[in-house]
């Protein structure tokens, strides 16, 4: 397949690049490098089969040659960048997502979606299935990222009843492993770089909220396998919008709709940190800062779609990850 990627420079484009390489593919890989970077391809730059091209996705995008494929990773995904990129956030989530769609539309291409279990907000429902339609404030400074995907979300719907794109959607949960940044801002990043360098683990609030946490592999494969499975209709099918606009379909049924995946292994942020503390095995305190605006209490996936659909499910232990990931950050900081 030849594919195009998105945010092909961050944490989980670049893990994806690299399997994709792995499995034969060609990739084309399309980051302007706001939170993305150039090391995390250092090593697959040169490759026969990788091209990388810096560019905005929110610009008009066009690549010479066909393409079977559309991934859309571009975005902040960390809270502390689209904090600090609230417009850039929004923009590549709305303007962005329509140029990679129509991307993938000009080249009839399949298009997967990066979305996110932000998705939920801060949800009264836990764990959260897909039918769950969230909690989300969109005044909220967080509401920036909640509001881009959802509307990436509906976009990629309307374009898949509409247009007949193949499309996909994969709500990603909380994910870690190596090529997080060092200062990310996200917690497991946070703690084990705080812990290798004996500074105090910065807990926002008690540390009562609760994430699950997924190790960066299994996300890749779940992602790679949902990208490979042919498609499940005839072109006439996707655009029979009747039946769309009347029948409407139950949530679930179909590959097109969005699933969520991660790790639904569920701890407290307080227990992370006493894991970290406890693996790292530095001497370190624990600070606790103030929790930031609409910091969700819960989340947890409810991955029944993603076992049924895809066969799937995540084989990393939190220890296994953890230890792997520890091991990454003691080269860079430790
Ligand atoms: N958090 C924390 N200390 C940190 C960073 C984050 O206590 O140094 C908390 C944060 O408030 C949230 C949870 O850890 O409740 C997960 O935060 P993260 O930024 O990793 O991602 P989120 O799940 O909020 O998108």
């Amino acid at each position: 397949m030849r594919v195009l990627i998105t945010g092909g420079a961050g944490f989980l484009g670049s893990h994806l690049c690299e399997r994709l390489l792995g499995m034969g593919h060609e990739v084309t890989c399309v980051d302007n490098l706001i939170t993305g970077s150039m090391d995390n391809l250092a090593h697959l730059v040169g490759h026969e089969r990788f091209r990388f091209v810096q560019h905005n996705v929110c610009d008009y995008l066009f690549v010479e040659g066909p393409l079977d494929a559309v991934m859309h990773f571009a975005s902040p995904a960390s809270p502390q960048d689209y904090l600090e990129y609230p417009i850039a956030t929004l923009k590549v989530g709305a303007l962005g997502t329509h140029k990679a769609l129509g991307l993938a539309k000009a080249k009839n291409a399949r298009f997967l979606l990066a979305s996110t279990s932000e998705v939920y907000g801060d949800p009264l429902v836990s764990p959260q299935p897909e039918s769950y339609w969230g909690n989300v404030n969109p005044m909220s400074p967080r509401g920036v990222y909640d509001e881009a995907k959802r509307f990436a979300e509906a976009m990629t719907m309307a374009y898949h009843r509409y247009h007949g794109i193949d499309t996909r959607i994969v709500r990603i949960f909380n994910t870690y492993g190596p090529r997080m940044r060092p200062h990310d801002g996200r917690v497991v990043s946070n703690f084990i770089v705080q812990a290798l360098t004996g500074k105090p683990l910065t807990i926002f609030g008690t540390g009562s909220q609760t994430r699950s946490f997924c190790y960066v592999d299994d996300l890749v494969e779940v992602i790679t396998r949902l990208l490979m499975i042919p498609s499940d209709r005839t072109p006439e099918q996707r655009t029979d919008r009747q039946s769309f606009l009347y029948k409407g379909e139950s949530l679930g049924e179909t590959m097109h709709e969005p699933i969520n995946i991660g790790n639904p292994h569920e701890l407290t942020v307080l227990e992370i940190a006493k894991k970290v503390q406890a693996m790292v095995g530095k001497p370190t305190r624990i600070e606790f800062k103030p929790l930031p605006a609409d910091d969700p209490k819960v989340r947890c996936p409810d991955i029944r779609r993603a076992q049924t659909l895809l066969g799937w499910e995540p084989q990393v232990s939190l220890d296994e990850g953890l230890a792997r990931t520890i091991e990454y950050f003691r080269k860079k900081v430790g």
